[in-house]
């Protein structure tokens, strides 16, 4: 324990433990001025004191000088991952502050819906934590290190702040071998149902919390759905290709659109099939593999068709499988796509970004001979934060291409 002076901002005499000391490169020091919230391998000069995965660390410029607190993994993909740039204490009371202003980044959708991400990791400052909010329980997913370290101070943040009746916990995905975390799943607390019923806008979901995909629900597509909802037609013929639990299939059902959704999980179609019964809806929802599905079972034409594959693309390697998915998909799914129609391009991948997705598109309506123009634009919703000084946030874009006269 070392006594800290007055002017760290823990005011004279408040003992804080000694925490290891990351010294940057020269010049590395701009990017945490900038916002930027990752430190790599290459940009850190040396590291003193004992420091195991995860550990509270102190970032300092080459100079000496204190830049930043943040956890530390240098068996890590990304070594530090910055907390805050002030002298603070990071204990219950810190995460509850952080917690309370990512809720308050929220309010605009209350009313439109009763589910959320209401914390996503570093665009929340909060690096390594995702939740999930369906109604009155927490879906988690704690995808670094220092997260794992840190919890007994955010889980009872999370339970004093947002007020919920349970938080489950989802760790399962990829990325945590990077951080040398093995999956992780269970009740944090409170206890959770396997399932909950959630509205967005007019229409009602359940929700799988113990068993979905993700966190169970593709929230991020919340504002895409909106938007495609207002667009549909009476009669419109949709084809809605990666459909999961139904979200887009209902909206154009909704609209009064004869609707067809495709997915490659039975599981998923089930969920689909009882959406559509709980909002009184009919939409035909088909077990298969799109690609198939596009290539000899599609009855066309159609005036939209969805592809909304998943993240095939996590790292910068698998761009070029991506890139081919998509073009696959796209001179699959144009012969049915009806004069005038639209084809929704989304792309979940930050590491393939909306120019290089408009790309692969024109090149495959090339092949096929169809004029496409880029109508509008989608994004991840506003519970999904994109700051613009961390580009890596913004991951989630949909290309609406309406199909023009040859
Ligand atoms: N559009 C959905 C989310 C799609 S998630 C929504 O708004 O809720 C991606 C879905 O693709 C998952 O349901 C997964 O089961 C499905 N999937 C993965 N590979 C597939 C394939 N080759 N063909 C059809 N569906 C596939």
């Amino acid at each position: 324990m070392k006594i800290l002076p007055l002017s760290s901002g823990f005011g004279y005499g408040l003992r804080v433990p000694d925490l290891p000391i990351v010294t940057l490169k020269a010049g590395k020091e701009r990017k945490v001025r900038n916002f930027y919230p990752w430190i790599q391998r290459g940009e850190i000069a040396r590291v003193e004191g004992e420091d195991p995965p995860g550990c509270l660390a102190e970032l300092r410029s080459s100079e000496g000088e204190f830049l930043a607190l943040g956890t530390l993994n240098t068996g890590g993909r990304f070594q530090f991952r910055i907390l805050t740039r002030e002298r603070q204490e990071v204990g219950q009371a810190f995460f509850a502050e952080r917690i309370g202003d990512a809720g308050k980044l929220r309010e605009r959708l209350q009313g439109e819906t009763d589910a959320w991400r209401l914390i996503y990791s570093e665009a929340d400052r909060l690096p390594g934590l995702i939740v999930d909010r369906y109604g009155p329980h927490l879906v988690v997913q704690v995808r670094s290190a220092g997260m794992e370290r840190l919890r007994d101070a955010w889980a009872p943040a999370l339970a004093e702040v947002s007020g919920v009746e349970s938080a489950y916990e989802r760790s399962e995905m990829a990325g945590r071998e990077e951080e040398g975390l093995p999956p992780s799943s269970g009740q944090i607390f409170g206890s959770t149902p396997d399932y909950v019923q959630i509205h967005e806008n007019d229409l009602q979901f359940r929700v799988p919390l113990t068993s979905g995909l993700k966190t169970g629900f593709y929230l991020d597509q919340r504002a895409t759905r909106a938007a495609f909802g207002a667009s549909v037609r009476p009669g419109d013929r949709v084809l809605d290709c990666f459909c999961y639990s139904g979200a887009f299939s209902l909206y154009a059902a909704r609209a009064g659109a004869h609707v067809t959704g495709v997915d490659i999980s039975e599981p998923a179609l089930e969920l689909a099939r009882e959406n559509a019964m709980l909002n009184g809806l009919e939409a035909g929802f088909v077990l298969g593999n799109a690609f198939d599905y596009l290539e000899s079972s599609a009855q066309g034409p159609y005036d939209w068709i969805i592809l909304d594959p998943p993240a095939i693309a996590k790292t910068a390697g698998k761009r070029d499988s991506l890139k081919w998915a998509i073009w696959k998909l796209a001179n699959r799914a144009l012969p049915h796509l009806a004069p005038g129609g639209t084809l929704i391009v989304c792309n979940c991948s930050y590491q393939f970004n909306l120019q290089e997705t408009v790309e692969v598109c024109r090149l495959a309506a090339s092949d096929r001979s169809v004029r496409l123009t880029l109508e509008r634009v989608t994004f991840q919703d506003l519970d999904h934060p994109a700051p613009i000084h961390f580009p890596e946030a913004l991951y989630l874009k949909c290309a609406w291409l309406r199909r023009l006269p040859d």
